[in-house]
Formats: C-alpha cells, structure tokens, sequence
C-alpha cells in the first residue's frame, strides 16, 4: 500500500489523483490533501479519503473547515478529524508528511514552488505535474534532489513520454532520476503539442479571442491557466524548460512538432538513430498513475488505443510567428540563471489578467517579453531561493504595471 500526499486535490490533476486512488484501494491510499479555497470539494474528499492532514492555502477558511468537519464527522460518526492546518506553513507540513510515500503536486503555478521544496527537503519522491515550480526554480530544485535523493517522476504526459521511453536505456554514472544529469544514450526529444484551442485560427480570428474561446481545448480537459497556456502554446514552451531540466538536453536537442490527434505524446531519439514514442488516448490518469506505480505497471480497464480506428496520425511544424511564447521561452530557457522565473511569472499575471478580461489573448505574449527584456541586464546566472522569490514578485508586478500604464491599448 502507497500513502499519498496531493497538493492541489481540488483541481483538475488532484482530482484525477484521487480518482486514481478510488479505483485501486489495494494499492494507494491518501494521507495528505491540500487545497486552495474550495471547501465543498476538499470537504467531500476528506470524507471519501480519510486523510491525516488537510491543509488550505487560504489560511481565513480554516474556522469554516474546522466547523463544517466536525459536524459532519458527528453526524455521520466518522473516525477522528484529520489535523488540519493553513498557509504557506500548512501547505508545507502537508507536502512533507511523514506517513507519504509519494507526493503529487498538483498546485497551479509558483505557488507550488515552496511545498514542492518541503517534500524534496524531507526526501520524499514526487509525481511532478506542477512545471511551473521547475521552470522558475531549475537551479534551486536540482541540487535539493542530488542531497536528499528525493526523485522526481513527470506527471506531464510528455515528460511521462519521454521517461517511459527511456526506461531501459541506462542513466550516467553516478546519476539518479531527473537531477538534470543526460543520459548518455539519449540524442533528442520530440515534444508533441495538440496545437491547443486555435490550432487553425488566423491571426484576424486571434485578435478577438475570448476567455471562453481560449478555455475550451480540444483534446484535454484541465485547469484554466494551463489550457490559456496551451491556446498561446506556451505551456510547450514552459515544457521545453521542463525537459531540459528533467533529462539534461541542450535546447537544440529539444523539439516541438504539432499532432493534432495527441495519441502521440512525445519522443525520443536514442544514438543508434532509433526513436521510441509513448502513445495513448489523451487522458492524464495514465501518466499520473504511471507515476504512482513505477516501476510496475498496474492492470487498468482503462479504454485501449486502436489505431485503425483514428486513421492517420498528423505531424507538421509550429508556427513560431503566430505562437510567439515557444520562442520566448527558448530564449529565456537558453539564458537560464532567473530569466525562466520572470518568464513564468509574467505569464502566470498576464494569463489571470487575460482570465479577468483586463488584456486581449495577442497581448499575453507582448507583456511577457517585455518583462524578460526589462530583466535582461539583472539577470542572475546562478540564483537562491530568496533571488527566485524575489525575482518572480518583480515579474508579476512589471505585468501589472505595463497592464495600468497601457489599459486602453491592451
Ligand atoms: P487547476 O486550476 O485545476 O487546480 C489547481 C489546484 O491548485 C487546485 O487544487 C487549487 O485549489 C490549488 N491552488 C490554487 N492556487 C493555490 C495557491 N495559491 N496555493 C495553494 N494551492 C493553490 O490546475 P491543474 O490541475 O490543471 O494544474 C495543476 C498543475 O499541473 C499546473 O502546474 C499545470 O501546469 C500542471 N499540469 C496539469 C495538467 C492537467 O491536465 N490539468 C496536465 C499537465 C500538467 P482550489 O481550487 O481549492 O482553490
């Protein structure tokens, strides 16, 4: 039995999480949950899971947590409240329980970065779905790795792609899982991309894209911020940041191909030129799953793939100039030190600007590269924590600042 920890249980990966758990109850079970601010969920799954710790970032919903559990396990004469706890402090208590065998972190953006830390300090492997806390903190997070031997498993499905086709092929000497070290066989990823929700729009139809229109994607079903990321195709960009932290490539190793079926999710080309592809239906339940039983395989009755009925299988090459976010993380990754981290937080604001229909969709990309740009000459090549933190405030408030100065225009 593997105790798991989710942070982020109330979203779109947590909840999938906890499906995974409710599906298999010989081999997980939960000990930890954390949420943002949805009680009626995070309440309904503590009564399903039983948990040890449930912790809420928004510390001033603790009274109505603490108040609506206590009822409940009266009622319904349950077992003892798990203990429960709140902020920055609570999130990370939570994240490195000591009960957890595996931790799936499932936050939405850098607010992840912190609990992540606080289960790699206390050791414990992780099933990585929240990116953001890699792109921003690549040089943080990896030596934390090498000292305490926590492992990294990607729950992005092309990373999980990626690992599940590396799988066999040996790693360096001395190396562990994903501390950023190439695995000497390993020659180029593939990183396929759906083409998100305007895949084949022109950039006339672009101009007037609504929150509704860049919410809707085609293939998967996810939060609101990485579906936003996937209309303006930064989230591949945030990926190839992603990978390069996780396997160790040079950016010129690491490519993105649009396949718009997503059956594919990703590739790699091994030395002697042979390439090994993952594929299956797009549901994020197999990578995370993979992650909590690797190295073994658990039997699903999951739908199987049949390629004869989806025909053909479509590749071509992204369109840099309508997408410009692919480029400005190649950019930012290759400049590495803190310009990723002003990278992802400036678009992580422009997004919720976006999301709070405060700036048009074009703009996203506009605002993010002005902040790399008003970066460049601060840019830290080998940053701390404290630089990261710092850093991503600053971006967040360069955003904020461009949207004031420019309101009319954006
Ligand atoms: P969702 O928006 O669906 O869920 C986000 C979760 O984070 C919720 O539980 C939310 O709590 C919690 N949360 C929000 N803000 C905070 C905060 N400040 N502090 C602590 N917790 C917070 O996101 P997704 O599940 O879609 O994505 C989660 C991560 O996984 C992202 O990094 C994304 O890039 C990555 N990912 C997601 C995929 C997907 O299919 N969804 C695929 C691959 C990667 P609440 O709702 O209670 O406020």
């Amino acid at each position: 039995m593997k105790a798991i920890s989710v942070l982020g249980s109330t979203g779109s990966i947590g909840t999938q999480t906890l499906e995974i758990v409710q599906e298999f109850p010989n081999q997980f079970k939960v000990v930890a949950l954390t949420a943002g601010k949805n009680l009626p969920l995070l309440i309904e799954q503590v009564q399903s899971h039983n948990p040890e710790i449930v912790a809420l970032a928004d510390k001033s919903l603790l009274p109505e947590l603490q108040e609506n559990l206590s009822d409940l396990y009266k009622i319904k004469k349950l077992k003892k409240i798990p203990y429960l706890t709140g902020g920055v402090e609570g999130l990370n208590e939570a994240a490195s329980w000591n009960q957890a065998d595996l931790v799936v972190t499932g936050i939405v953006g850098c607010a992840g970065l912190l609990p992540t830390l606080a289960a790699i300090k206390s050791g414990k492997d992780l099933a990585l779905a929240n990116k953001e806390t890699l792109i921003a903190a690549g040089p943080v997070v990896l030596p934390e790795l090498k000292k305490t031997g926590s492992r990294l498993l990607p729950a992005d499905s092309e990373h999980s792609a990626i690992f599940q086709c590396l799988q066999g092929t040996p790693l360096a000497k001395n190396a562990s899982l994903s501390t950023g070290i190439p695995t000497p066989g390993l020659q180029r990823i593939q990183l396929t991309a759906s083409g998100g929700a305007f895949r084949d729009w022109s950039t006339e139809d672009l101009k007037k894209a609504t929150v509704k229109d860049a919410t809707s994607h085609p293939n998967w079903s996810m939060g609101k911020k990485i579906t936003v990321d996937s209309a303006t195709l930064m989230n591949k960009g945030l990926e190839v940041i992603e990978a390069h932290y996780l396997f160790g490539l040079d950016y010129e190793n690491i490519e993105i191909v649009i396949h718009p079926q997503s059956i594919i999710h990703s590739m790699i080309e091994l030395a002697d030129s042979s390439v090994l592809a993952q594929l299956g239906w797009p549901d994020m339940k197999l990578p995370i799953l993979y992650c909590m039983s690797w190295p073994n395989r658990l039997k699903t009755p999951w739908k199987r793939l049949n390629l004869a009925q989806i025909g053909e299988l479509n590749f071509r090459n992204p369109d840099t100039e309508k997408y410009p976010c692919m480029n400005l993380a190649y950019s930012a990754g290759k400049l590495g030190g803190t310009m990723p981290a002003v990278l992802n937080a400036a678009n992580e604001e422009a997004v919720a600007q976006f999301l709070a229909e405060k700036i048009s969709f074009l703009n996203i990309p506009k605002l993010i590269e002005s902040a790399c740009e008003a970066h460049k000459n601060d840019l830290k090549t080998n940053p701390n924590l404290d630089d990261v933190l710092i850093i991503d405030k600053w971006a967040r408030r360069n955003v904020k600042e461009q949207v004031e100065k420019n309101q009319k225009s954006l």
